[in-house]
This record gives structure tokens, sequence and C-alpha cells, in this order.
């Protein structure tokens, strides 16, 4: 069964007609194909590029396929039609071709350093044993592994990078090497001038970040997602460690203050960001459309910026191909052009993935 449908297509803004044969475009006529939208600006399908659908609301990981599923299709809803998993504890590789659920970019446990890490998550290896772990996670996601780049030493009492420099660019290495791309948690300025120097692909918060590595990371072609609705909870977390840990609040709201300023930099010189609520644990799913607006009212990009930054562009580096001849049957219909007004994005009028309308 064919689908039709018609409305001004970004980014190249255009009117056209678009045929969904099966989970591909064509631009030419499918006779007999139902036609389900006439009107309005179509997307490529968002993109959460920092999702975790393997851990349950409140943390700990998900009991079975079904859990990951309900959450898949919360994220759906809201127009997501691809995923970057960064990191999960329960492994759903059959989840892969599923019709129902967004298209997906795994990793496959985070590679954490020991009890120092959130609990039953991560793999929690020791700085000799990183280059073989990262190399057995290689083999469990389908083309990323999740590095935790740094957290809290409750010794130290701030926070401190998680592993060796050495050993982080030796797995680093190991990951290019089986093929894999790397995406590394950090917050702290110490641990991110470690992992981007080391080659990671894709840094995840990023809070640390100085001008010199925003420059480097733009040579490099490393990637940014800054997951702003994290972020905003820094207040949270520091005035929950305040008691204990007054050093490491202090450089948590520090690092919250000054992040703003980081996205722009990043994104004016040149870095890709790409948007990731962070859903799973203690962020809710659903929430990509409000991280985007966050991007443009926080760290000022613009707001085909923002779109790119959480359609076409991220479609494009994950290997999730767009609204082109022979491209995935994956897009969203808005009312009104978001490009406009990046609130339309809270509300989606059509929802097809793999040529299927779900919403
Ligand atoms: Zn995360």
């Amino acid at each position: 069964m064919a689908i039709h449908v018609r409305g001004v297509v970004l980014p190249d803004d255009e009117v056209r007609d678009l045929w969904l044969v099966g989970d591909r475009v064509t631009l030419d006529p499918v006779p007999g194909a139902e036609t389900v939208s006439t009107t309005g600006f179509i997307l490529p399908g968002l993109v959460d590029a920092h999702c975790h659908i393997g851990i349950r609301p409140g943390g700990g990981p998900i009991a079975d396929l079904a859990e990951a599923k309900t959450l898949a299709a919360i994220d759906r809803a809201a127009g997501v039609l691809a995923i970057r998993d960064a990191g999960s504890p329960y492994r759903y590789p059959q989840l892969d071709d599923d019709p129902d659920v967004p298209r997906l970019a795994r990793a496959g446990r985070h590679v954490a350093p020991v009890r120092r890490y959130l609990k039953d998550i991560g793999v929690e290896v020791t700085d000799d044993d990183l280059p073989a772990t990262v190399a057995e996670q290689a083999k469990l996601g389908n083309g990323w592994v999740k590095l935790v780049g740094d957290w809290i030493d409750r010794d130290a009492g701030d926070l401190a990078p998680a592993f060796d420099p050495d050993r982080v660019a030796e797995a680093i290495d190991v990951a290019h090497a089986a093929g894999v791309r790397v995406a590394v948690h950090t917050f702290s300025e110490a641990a991110v001038a470690t992992m981007v120097r080391a080659g990671v692909d894709s840094v995840e918060h990023g809070t640390g970040l100085s001008l010199d590595l925003i420059d480097e990371m733009a040579r490099r072609g490393t990637t940014l997602t800054p997951t702003m609705i994290n972020i905003q909870r820094f207040d949270e977390i520091a005035a929950q460690a305040e008691p204990k840990f007054p050093g490491y609040a202090a450089h948590m709201r520090a690092l919250r203050a000054g992040f703003p300023a980081v996205v722009r930099a990043a994104h004016e010189a040149g870095v890709r960001i790409h948007v990731g609520s962070d859903a799973g644990g203690g962020i809710a799913h659903g929430m990509a459309a409000r991280e985007m607006l966050l991007l443009h009212e926080l760290a000022g990009m613009a707001p085909l910026s923002v779109l790119r930054a959480g359609s076409w562009g991220a479609r494009e580096w994950l290997g999730f191909p767009g609204l082109v001849e022979g491209g995935l049957a994956d897009l969203v219909v808005y009312d009104r052009d978001p490009r406009e007004d990046l609130a339309v994005l809270l509300d989606p009028t059509r929802i097809v993935l793999r040529g299927r309308v779900v919403g």
C-alpha cells in the first residue's frame, strides 16, 4: 500500500508530492496511492540523538522489549523517527527492524569507571580493561560505543576524569578500527579536553568545553550533543550534593551558568550540533521538540540551524537518508512553518514512519 503526501518539503523549501512505497520515498507518482496529507510543512522525521530507551523512568534497566517499545512510542508520538541510543543496560537488537520503532543507532552499555556511575547502568571497568571492554561493546551496539568520560570522585569532592588519557586514546582507536563511532559523556573541563584530543566522535553534554577545544572540534569534525534539558537540572543536582560535596555543587552550578555561551560558541565555530533530550532515567521521553526550542532560546541558534540539528542534518550523520528519491519514508507534517515559529514542533499534524501513518 503506497501513501501520497503533498506539502512544502524542508529544507529544500519547495512544494512537492512524495509517494511512500514500503519504507522508501519516490518522487514518481504511484497510481492508487492513498493521500494522507495535502497541506503544511514536511520535515524528514526528527532525530533524538541522545536518548535511552533501555533505562526505565526513575533509573535501572528496563524489564523487557515491550518496555523499550513503550518508551520509544512516546518519542515517536512527538515526531522522533530516529533515535541514537546513547547507552543501554538492556540489549534489544530485535528492535532494529521493528516496523513500530523509530530507526535505531545504538551503543552497547555505557563503559564506566568502577563504582563511579549510575547504579546498574554501565559495564564498570578499570583503566587496564578499558580497550578490551570497548572492543566488546563495539560488537554489541550497531555503530556506536558510549564512554563515561567523567563523574563525581567522592574522595576529591569534585568531578574527575574517569580513565587514564592514554587508555582512552587506545580505546578510541580500538573502536575506530572496528568501524564504530565513540560518544562520550563529559561535564568537566579536564575530561572533555582528553576526549576531544583522543579523537572521540561525539561529545555528549560538553559543559566543560573551552574556546580552544571548540576550535579543535571544528577542525576534527567532532560533533556536540548539548542536552540542554539535562544541563537545566544541574542546579537541582547541586542542591542535593551541597551538604556533602560543596565544591562539586559549585562546579556544577558554574558549568550550568556558562553553558548557553558554550553551545553558542560551538555553533558559531562550525561544530555540528545535534538534538538530544537525554530521556531515560531522570528525563521524560517525548521531549525532543522542547530540546530544539531550548537550542534556539538559550543558545541562540537560528530556527533553520535547529531544524537541521534535529532533522535532516542528524539523519545524514546517522546514515538515515531523508526525503529524496530512494530515501527513507519517515516524515512529520506541521500546519505552520517551523522556520517562522519552532513552537509548532510541539504539535505535529501527521507522522509517518517507514511508510506507515503512525500519528
Ligand atoms: Zn544520557
